[in-house]
């Protein structure tokens, strides 16, 4: 008789909750933070024309040397930084933890931010160390220190701008960690098109500074790419970890095509930001809502009763995301990503609807 699951799968991983994702068949879908917009019908059909000329019989190209000329450019890396590809910036976050997973070696990481620094920080075997944020989600820098100096952490994580809160940590404060720390710091600008903010021309000047990127966010969640920019003698070590072909060749196409025409992703990141400041100002008259203002591409609002507004808002075709229970910080809480003009507006009436019900 073989084994069963739970004698040969790891307890700490039989005992996780894996990310999970619900179906959103049909559901005005406002809770991954995507781009709304599609890519305009010209761009669309030019990737038409070069998928059907992909060869992809063979294995992608490892190296990925196109698009990574194509990625300096578009996001000013500067030059004598590296990069280092990922199937999405999840793959990048597992690939810098199994580089680093010594045993004992500690990630550490802020609460309330991205689930998955945690869960795959477990998924290595990792201990997790989360400071907690203060009350207006803003970085506790002493709190974060003094863990630091207690932790030693191989691996600091920060999202900047923060998810689910939405704000920028303040830069002077994310400065005194990065040169506190004693191991990498990643900053994960995953919402870096919404922020205008980085700490990109920072990386020469840090040697434990690394900063990530994804393409999610920019309107082409559905290719899964995923950046770490920094100095060759971490990248050189990162390289060793990454899979060979975790780049697939349809995803290099399609990001080297689009990368060309970058100001139609641009343009489509301004009007998100443009309607995120009318999602504020609306989310901020309705009555018993504290909406916290973003500079991402969503907005994090608190609002009694959460949990049956979420529910509320789903009988009526709308899916966002409820952080009620995920955190002492989030009671309350949901997250709204930034739609089109329309989809925000199904949000706002639904949400009247469900908050006098
Ligand atoms: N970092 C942050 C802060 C995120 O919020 C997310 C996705 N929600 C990611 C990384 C993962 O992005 P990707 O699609 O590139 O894996």
């Amino acid at each position: 008789m073989p084994k069963s699951p739970d004698e040969i799968i790891r307890e700490d991983i039989g005992a996780l909750n894996g990310y999970t994702v619900p179906d959103s068949t049909g559901m005005v879908k406002l809770d991954a933070m995507e781009n709304p917009y599609r890519l305009p019908g010209t761009l669309r059909a030019s990737i038409a024309r070069l998928v059907e000329q992909a060869a992809i019989n063979r294995y992608p190209d490892a190296a990925a040397a196109e698009l990574k000329v194509r990625l300096r450019d578009a996001l000013g890396v500067p030059r004598n930084m590296e990069l280092l590809l990922g199937n999405g910036s999840d793959e990048l976050i597992q690939t810098l933890t199994l580089a680093t997973a010594r045993p004992g070696a500690v990630v550490l990481g802020v609460e309330p931010s991205f689930v998955m620094f945690r869960l795959i920080a477990a998924f290595a075997g990792m201990r997790y160390v989360g400071v907690e944020l203060r009350e207006d989600f803003q970085l506790d820098a002493e709190r974060v220190l003094s863990a630091m100096v207690q932790h030693e952490p191989a691996l600091v994580f920060l999202a900047y701008p923060n998810n689910p809160s939405g704000n920028l940590f303040d830069e002077e404060l994310v400065i005194r960690i990065i040169e506190a720390a004693p191991g990498i710091v990643v900053l994960d600008e995953a919402y870096h098109a919404f922020a205008g903010k980085t700490f990109m021309h920072r990386l020469e000047r840090h040697s434990n500074l690394l900063v990530m990127r994804t393409v999610s966010k920019l309107g082409l969640a559905g290719i899964r790419l995923g950046v770490l920019i920094g100095p060759g003698e971490w990248l050189k070590q990162l390289e060793k970890v990454r899979l060979p072909y975790n780049v697939n060749t349809l995803t290099q196409v399609v990001a080297c095509e689009v990368l060309q025409h970058g100001k139609v992703l641009t343009d489509q990141a301004a009007a998100i930001k443009l309607e995120r400041g009318r999602l504020l100002r609306e989310l901020g008259r309705v009555p018993g809502v504290t909406a916290y203002s973003s500079d991402a591409n969503f907005v994090l609002f608190r609002i009694n009763h959460a949990e049956r507004v979420f529910d509320g808002l789903k009988k009526r075709g709308v899916l966002i995301r409820s952080l009620h229970g995920s955190h002492r910080l989030l009671e309350n809480c949901l997250r709204v990503t930034v739609g089109t003009p329309d989809e925000n507006t199904a949000f706002l009436a639904a949400l009247a609807h469900a908050v006098a019900a």
